[in-house]
């Protein structure tokens, strides 16, 4: 078998389309060199030659010493050297590569062949005997760190005891001779420590170096970084051997890496930086001030130094061509090392550059309208999840973090302010000009107005689905939730977290796009909505078939949403519209209204209010579809708690506050969420759902004629199990419509729905589509009923699943494809079976999620529906599942 492929000199055995045997360092040095460019030979050992290592007792094929052997004498042919030829030596570097690069996996050792004897032949040739002994302390310290296993440190410490001990200050102060003496040290403590000398034979080192690849395939932290990243074991990982090139072997030397184009803005333009007489390891460790490629850059910071255009014009030259070449080869931005020696351009590596949200952006629209690749490829580029770096403040990634704290990263953006653990304090704090961030335990829906006053919102209990997650999604405001790790304290007003306590007032900022806590006030980048963004989302609108429409209640969000493109409303959660002000007290007297005719007496108050919202809604969307979900409290949110709550409902119910306190009581239920909520209401009191009719209704009226356009209302059944349930509430809506044709003169069209959020309903959904003319899946309840677990307990503990590997993701987040997906997909075959056209969409908090809106495209929704400011990810998501 062929386990070893050669590059270099203008050909290669590989090419970028081995990856997978090559990984993708080896690909991609195999592909620069059939392009022609120059890359210092070597050869790739693949990692077919890894899996077997593994599947062979950590022994090597049998054909690999030989073809190895070969490979290196032909990289020593074409160099004029041979490996521990004692006048010309072979000099390597061994550097991993596995499919896709993977920190925790061995990186690189360079100078591999150097010993007593060959370095003496380095220096020669090299004229520079500093020089030769440096690259050979260089080259023990990080051989017997990466493949010894010896810390870095102990080497530092000797080091650093030298030049203490010597007055010196810099290791450049450091002569040839100190050199010699510091490697006597370095081999003598390699031998204490290993009871083994420093290899000094160069197969024995490059046996080492391969072994240590391999081994390294299989650390703890490989490992980790491959489940968390859902990275096969069994792919294995390539050796990269390769002939040096010395980027430190003088002033006409340089190590540099650089960006065809600049990766955090997208400009196209060369960024990159160099630094003159150092090896690559010199650019990372940061000891160095690098200095800019061009000129433009240096000109651009105001830096002194100079430009590598500047030094040294041929090299550079050759460099931009190469780069534009490599560009345009790959169609893609790519990310590049290099060396010059003595003059002289070597390429070292090519990959795609990794970018920011913006960057990816900018590059594929820019890209695309070079011609360099299609609109269609443009629309592949940007991750629609990094989208939502664009739509809200962020932490600007410069600045300095303090974080104190870890919750859910439950509602992207960023956002600071004082410290306030009620509502009543956010809303003051806002009336007085001051920026706060509300923390609370839990959010419920008397926390609305403080939601609304605070820049962003903090829970320590509540999972991805919770109220202050949702509300805070539909707002468009930061929130991190479930932050466990929080205790607050409201009576003394104080939040403790890793034996720090805050106290009411201190400034924090909370990331709700990772979850972090942070003490103090932080640098944001405000977001900006360029020209680009219209256009990706113009061409990604060509390609969608799912529509994609937003989850809204009030007209900021909807209007918000139209903004970024949303097609409509597919879900007005409508007890959502009841939690501010009287209105909140209204639902609560329906609520605990023990007769009818109190129930029907707190309604009546109800209606205006529902009915202008409706018309609001209607108007803003201009006759596009609006599907409006009947009252679905889980009652424990809206209970009143407190004295205060009590009273003022049992004073605008006339009653005694001591009987409406019994009455909350015997309401209180166990488990809310599996409680008296959605159809059940309605099956208990009909008259909520024809008292929510006729506002819809009623306003379908006005709107159509305030709009000119006919309005045709969804009108969607909660929490629906049995067709039963749905044909009770079906049968008040039905008769309702009739009632308000009647009272108004004008026909109505509508339609009523379900949505199914219950095992029961996707199983039965062939007969519950007989009585409705859509679905809505709604994946949030559906995740929490399938599992059987609470959507708002979860955080406690889903936690840990994920740290031990038990699931990948959140349900809560994204939608579990095995489980509740094959329910999905059974409703929607059932439902269809009965009732083909039945329209179809999902509502869950799913619906803005990429991957799950990958499944609800192969399951072929109609439509996905998502929080305001998701809507632009789903238009892109909706376009890539498509493609
Ligand atoms: C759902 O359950 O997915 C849903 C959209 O309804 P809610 O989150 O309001 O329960
Ligand atoms: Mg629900």
């Amino acid at each position: 078998a062929k386990w070893v492929y050669s590059f270099g000199a203008g050909a290669a055995e590989g090419s970028a389309t081995m990856k997978n045997l090559l990984g993708g360092k080896g690909a991609n040095l195999a592909e620069m060199s059939n392009l022609g460019l120059p890359v210092p030979p070597g050869f790739t050992i693949t990692t077919e030659a890894c899996t077997w290592y593994y599947d062979n007792g950590s022994t090597y094929p049998q054909e690999l010493k030989e073809q190895v052997a070969l490979a290196l004498e032909a990289v020593g042919r074409e160099t004029g050297r041979g490996f521990g030829d004692p006048d010309k030596p072979l000099l390597v570097s061994v550097r991993s590569g596995a499919r896709v690069s993977m920190p925790g996996m061995m990186d690189t050792v360079l100078n591999l062949g150097l010993n007593d004897e060959t370095v003496k032949a380095l220096a020669r040739a090299s004229g520079d005997e500093r020089f030769a002994y440096d690259s050979y302390r260089r080259f023990i310290q990080m051989y017997a760190d990466v493949v010894m296993g010896l810390e870095h440190h102990v080497f530092e410490d000797v080091l650093e005891d030298y030049k203490d001990g010597n007055g010196h200050s810099l290791d450049t102060d450091i002569t040839a001779e100190e050199w010699k003496s510091i490697i006597t040290r370095y081999k003598a403590i390699v031998e204490e420590e290993l009871e083994r000398p420093f290899p000094q034979a160069p197969h024995e080192q490059l046996w080492g170096a391969i072994g240590a690849v391999f081994g390294s395939w299989n650390s703890a932290r490989a490992i980790t970084y491959r489940r968390l990243h859902e990275i096969p074991g069994d792919w294995g990982t390539a050796v990269n051997v390769q002939a040096m090139v010395f980027g430190n072997m003088g002033e006409n030397s340089a190590t540099g890496v650089a960006f065809t184009r600049n990766p955090s803005t997208g400009e196209r333009a060369l960024y990159g930086e160099f630094l003159v007489n150092a090896q690559g390891e010199d650019v990372v460790a940061g000891i160095r001030t690098p200095q800019d490629l061009t000129e433009a850059a240096r000109l651009a910071a105001g830096s002194e130094a100079p430009s590598l255009e500047k030094l040294m014009p041929q090299a550079f030259g050759e460099f931009l061509g190469i780069c534009e070449r490599l560009e345009g080869h790959y169609r893609d931005m790519q990310d590049l090392e290099f060396t010059i020696e003595r003059g002289k351009l070597w390429m070292l590596q090519t990959r795609s550059g990794k970018r920011t949200a913006k960057a990816a952006l900018k590059i594929a629209v820019d890209m695309a309208a070079e011609g360099l690749i299609t609109a269609e490829e443009a629309v592949m580029r940007v991750d629609p999840a990094a989208l939502d770096q664009l739509l809200h403040p962020t932490i600007d990634p410069a600045a300095h973090r303090d974080v104190v704290g870890q919750g859910l990263p439950a509602s992207p953006g960023a956002a600071s302010g004082a410290l306030v653990f009620s509502s009543e304090e956010a809303e003051e704090a806002k009336a007085a000009g001051r920026k706060v961030i509300l923390a609370r335990i839990e959010t419920s829906p008397e926390d609305i107005h403080g939601m609304h006053a605070a820049e962003g919102i903090l829970t320590t209990r509540g999972g991805m689905t919770s109220h202050a997650a949702v509300v805070a999604r539909g707002m468009g405001k930061p929130c991190v939730s479930g932050a466990g790790m929080l205790r607050i304290d409201y009576r003394s007003g104080t939040m403790t977290v890793m034996g720090r306590t805050l106290q009411k007032g201190d400034i924090v900022t909370i990331d709700g796009s990772t979850g972090q806590i942070l003490l103090g006030e932080v640098a944001m980048l405000q977001p900006e909505l360029s020209g680009d963004f219209a256009a990706l989302m113009e061409w990604a609108d060509k390609v969608r078939r799912m529509k994609v429409r937003t989850n809204a209640e009030t007209p900021n969000d909807a209007r918000a949403a139209r903004g970024f493109g949303a097609e409509g409303i597919g879900l007005c959660r409508t007890e959502h519209m009841f939690f501010e002000g009287e209105r909140i007290v209204a639902v609560r007297e329906m609520i605990l209204s023990e007769t009818e005719q109190g129930r029907r007496a707190a309604l009546a108050k109800l209606l205006p209010m529902q009915r202008g919202d409706f018309v609001s809604l209607f108007e803003i969307m201009q006759g596009l579809p609006v599907t409006i979900r009947l009252l679905d409290p889980p009652l424990h949110e809206f209970l009143p708690h407190t004295d205060e709550e009590i009273a003022e409902v049992a004073e605008a119910m006339g009653v005694d506050p001591k009987r409406l306190r019994d009455r909350a009581l015997m309401l209180q239920e166990f488990n809310p969420m599996l409680g008296h909520r959605g159809c059940r209401l309605l099956v208990s009191y009909p008259e909520i759902a024809e008292m929510q009719a006729r506002a819809i209704f009623e306003a379908a009226v006005e709107a159509g004629r305030t709009t000119g356009a006919p309005v045709t209302p969804e009108i969607m059944v909660p929490l629906v199990g049995m067709k039963a349930e749905l044909d009770l509430v079906r049968a008040r809506i039905d008769a309702m419509a009739g009632e308000v044709a009647k009272e108004s003169g004008t026909k109505i069209d509508y339609q009523v729905g379900t949505m199914i959020e219950l095992p029961r309903a996707a199983l039965r959904a062939a007969e519950i589509a007989e009585s409705a003319e859509f679905f809505s899946f709604g994946t949030n309840d559906l995740t929490q009923t399938t599992f059987g677990i609470s959507r708002d307990d979860a955080a406690s503990f889903l936690g840990a699943y994920q740290q031990k590997g038990l699931i990948e993701q959140d349900p809560f987040v994204s939608l579990d494809r095995e489980g509740v997906g094959e329910l999905v997909q059974i409703a929607a075959e059932r439902g269809r079976s009965s009732r083909p056209a039945i329209k179809l969409g999902i509502c869950g908090e799913h619906g803005g999620d990429p991957a799950s809106i990958t499944f609800c495209e192969e399951v072929g929704l109609d439509y996905v529906s998502c929080s305001p400011f998701r809507v632009p990810i789903a238009r892109l998501a909706a376009a890539q599942a498509a493609l």
